[in-house]
Parts: C-alpha cells; structure tokens; sequence
C-alpha cells in the first residue's frame, strides 16, 4: 500500500477513535455516573423500586454500550498497530489485499469481503 493511503488510514483511525474516547466519557457520564448516584442518591425518601429497574436498566444500557465501543477501540488499535508493522490492508485470513471500499467503510477491517462473509458463517454455525 502508498504510503500517502497509509496516512490517509491512520489519520481515518485515529480520528475515529478520539470519537470514540469522547464518546466512551459521555456515556460514563450519563448512564453509570448518573445512574449510580440515583440508585445511591442523597435524598432521604425511600427509592422507588420502579427508580431502581431504571437506573439499572440505564446502567446496563450503558456499560454495554461502552463494552461495543471497546471493542471497536481494541480493533482501531490493531488496525494502528498494523500500520506501524506494515501489514495493513491485508486480510489476516487469507493474505490478499483488503479493498479500499472496504477499508473506507471499516478501516480497521482485518479480513477481505471474502474471508469475512465466511467467518460470519462459522460463527453463527
Ligand atoms: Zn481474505
């Protein structure tokens, strides 16, 4: 791959993921943060239980939510790392050279189209 593509690929996944770090922090702050100090709040009257599967709900909402987000995070590193080494671009599967569309689309793919509608495959097997 150009080089000019690999920074074009770096500068993609390094904004994309200081979107996510951003994100990461707002949802602490909304659901845990937030949730957490209703569940364990100041107020002196007794919380409803009706309160307590709201906040609880939120605070899943959110950690699963942070978790997806994670993930991707994880994967951005990788496609970063792969940058770094030389290997980016190239489907881990199968060795051929990653689409540019697909890369577009998700810059921390690590499989071709191919590989991957393969991989979903077994997955769901
Ligand atoms: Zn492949």
């Amino acid at each position: 791959m150009k080089k000019e593509r690999l920074e074009y690929y770096k500068m993609i996944l390094t904004d994309l993921k200081n979107s996510i770090l951003e994100d990461l922090d707002s949802i602490e702050d909304q659901h845990i943060h937030h949730s957490s100090a209703k569940e364990y709040g100041d107020s002196a009257y007794p919380i409803h239980l009706a309160d307590i599967a709201d906040s609880l709900t939120e605070a899943e909402l959110g950690f699963k939510l942070k978790n997806s987000e994670e993930i991707i995070l994880a994967a951005i590193d990788a496609a970063l790392k792969r940058i770094e080494e030389g290997t980016y671009g190239i489907c881990q599967d199968c060795g051929a050279r990653i689409s540019d569309e697909r890369l577009e689309v998700m810059p921390y793919a690590v499989r071709c189209i191919t590989c991957k509608s393969v991989y979903e495959k077994n997955k769901t097997k």
